[in-house]
C-alpha cells in the first residue's frame, strides 16, 4: 500500500496535453526514482507468475513507446523474452499488422511475425490503459501468431474510459486506477 501511494504521488497530471481538454498522466518521475521504478517492475512482473510463484509466460510484450521501458525489465525479472510492438513502418522485417480506431482516425500496430511462437504464453505490459485500443490490437497480434495472451499489466488504468470493456476477458493487473 505504501509503494502504491508513492507511485501515485510521482505520476504528474499534465492538463491540455497533447491537446486541449486531455489530462495526460506523466509517468517519467516514477522512472527517475529508483525505489519506485523497482517496485513498479516487481508489481508488473507479478502478473507473469502463478500464485505459487511459478513463471507462467514465455514472452513479455511492450507497446511503443513507454511499454518498452517497463516490459524489458519485467521480461528480465521473469526470465522471459522481450518483444516490441511498434507503430506502423518501424520494424525492419516481416510483420503481423493490426489496425484499430482512435478517437480521430485509425492507427496500426505491428509485431515481427517470428517474434512470438505458436503456443507461447504472453504478458502485455504498458504504462497506461486508456480506451483499451492498444491492448486489444496487441492481443490480436498475439493471436495472429498462434500464441496466447495470459494477462495485461499496466501501471495505471483510466477507469472512466472503460478500456476494460474493449479488452474483453483478458486478466488485467493494474497498480493504480484513476
Ligand atoms: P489506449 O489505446 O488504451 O486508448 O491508450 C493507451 C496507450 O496510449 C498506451 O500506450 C499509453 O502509453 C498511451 N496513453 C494514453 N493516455 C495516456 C496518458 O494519460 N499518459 C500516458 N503516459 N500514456 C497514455
Amino acid at each position: 500500500a505504501r509503494a502504491r501511494a508513492a507511485l501515485e504521488q510521482l505520476v504528474v497530471d499534465v492538463p491540455d496535453f497533447p491537446e486541449p481538454g486531455v489530462v495526460f498522466k506523466d509517468i517519467t518521475p516514477v522512472l527517475a526514482d529508483h525505489t519506485a521504478f523497482t517496485d513498479l517492475v516487481a508489481g508488473l512482473a507479478s502478473a507473469g507468475r502463478d500464485a505459487d510463484g511459478t513463471v507462467r509466460v514465455d514472452k513479455v510484450i511492450g507497446m511503443e513507446a513507454r511499454g518498452f521501458i517497463l516490459a524489458a525489465p519485467v521480461a528480465l525479472s521473469l526470465g522471459a523474452g522481450f518483444v516490441p510492438v511498434r507503430k506502423a513502418g518501424k520494424l525492419p522485417r516481416a510483420t503481423h499488422a493490426v489496425s484499430y480506431s482512435l478517437e480521430y482516425g485509425r492507427a496500426t500496430l505491428e509485431m515481427h511475425a517470428d517474434a512470438v511462437e505458436a503456443g507461447d504464453r504472453v504478458l502485455l505490459v504498458d504504462d497506461v490503459l486508456a480506451t483499451g485500443g492498444t491492448v486489444a490490437a496487441t492481443a490480436e497480434l498475439v493471436a495472429r501468431a498462434g500464441a496466447t495472451t495470459v494477462g495485461v499489466a499496466v501501471l495505471m488504468e483510466l477507469g472512466f474510459l472503460s478500456g476494460r470493456d474493449v479488452v474483453g476477458d483478458l486478466a488485467i493487473t493494474t497498480l493504480l486506477t484513476i
